[in-house]
């Protein structure tokens, strides 16, 4: 059974059709979401995370309905933003435990599951910091590991190296690839960007509202040529 399942969706704003009769079924694995700006990327993730609900279509996590069980879907869901949403005033770990109380885990794990998510993100180490006087990719870091506290099967990162430097970019990229590979996790990663595109499992190409392709980054390359 996949673990994000999207059918013919459809959003409109008036009169444009920013997602027009989108379908697709994702697994395991590090699925890259390339198109341009006003693709319509970020009205599909606004779709996928309850924010807006589609004119047309339905989307399940898990089985879940995005439409009638958001709270159970969300549960099984992280999300990185565009918009960094850190409390820069407060350390990593009191912005984990807000992160955790609002998801109602108890302290014990919360503590747990951060320890686990910074130590896989090799930034254990900053847990005490105020996230104010942390670099731009390990802000980045948190925020990952924020998403990944719960857990969660889906983990969606909406332009998420946006301002970060080359290193930084690659560094982020090759955890999520890890931790796809490690955990099983289900990644949807949008981007613009070509190269970031190269480096997934499979390429959602996205354009002015259509899903134009959903295969292996070789095959569309094949495909041009
Ligand atoms: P992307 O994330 O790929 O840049 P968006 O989903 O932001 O694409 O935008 C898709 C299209 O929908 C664009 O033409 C954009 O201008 C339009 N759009 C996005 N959000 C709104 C909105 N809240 N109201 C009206 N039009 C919008
Ligand atoms: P992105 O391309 O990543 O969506 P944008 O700068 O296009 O970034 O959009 C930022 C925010 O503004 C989004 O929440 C989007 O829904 C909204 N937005 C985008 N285009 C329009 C528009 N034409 N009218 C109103 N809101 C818009």
């Amino acid at each position: 059974a996949p673990i994000l399942s999207v059918q013919t969706v459809s959003k409109h704003y008036g009169k444009l059709c920013a997602v027009n009769q989108v379908s697709f079924q994702l697994g395991s694995g590090f699925h890259a979401l390339l198109g341009p700006n006003g693709a319509g990327k970020s009205t599909l993730f606004q779709l996928l995370t309850g924010l807006f609900a589609p004119d047309q279509g339905e989307i399940h996590l898990n089985g879940i309905s995005i439409r009638h069980e958001l709270p159970q879907a969300l549960a099984q869901m992280g999300v990185v933003f565009q918009q960094p949403a850190l409390d820069l005033d407060l350390s990593v770990q009191a912005n984990l435990d807000f992160y955790g109380r609002l998801h109602g885990m108890n302290k014990a794990n919360i503590r747990t599951r951060s320890h686990a998510a910074l130590t896989q993100l090799e930034i254990a180490e900053v847990s005490p910091t105020p996230c104010r006087h942390l670099s731009g990719g390990n802000r980045r870091k948190v925020e990952l590991a924020r998403a990944l506290l719960t857990e969660p099967k889906l983990l969606l990162m909406d332009e998420a190296t946006v301002g970060l430097d080359p290193a930084s970019r690659a560094t982020l990229l090759s955890y999520v690839q890890r931790l796809c590979r490690e955990q099983g996790l289900s990644v949807l990663w949008a981007t613009h960007l070509i190269d970031e595109a190269e480096a997934a499992d499979q390429v959602l190409v996205m354009h002015k509202g259509k899903l134009l392709a959903h295969a292996p980054p070789a095959a569309l390359i094949a495909q041009t040529q």
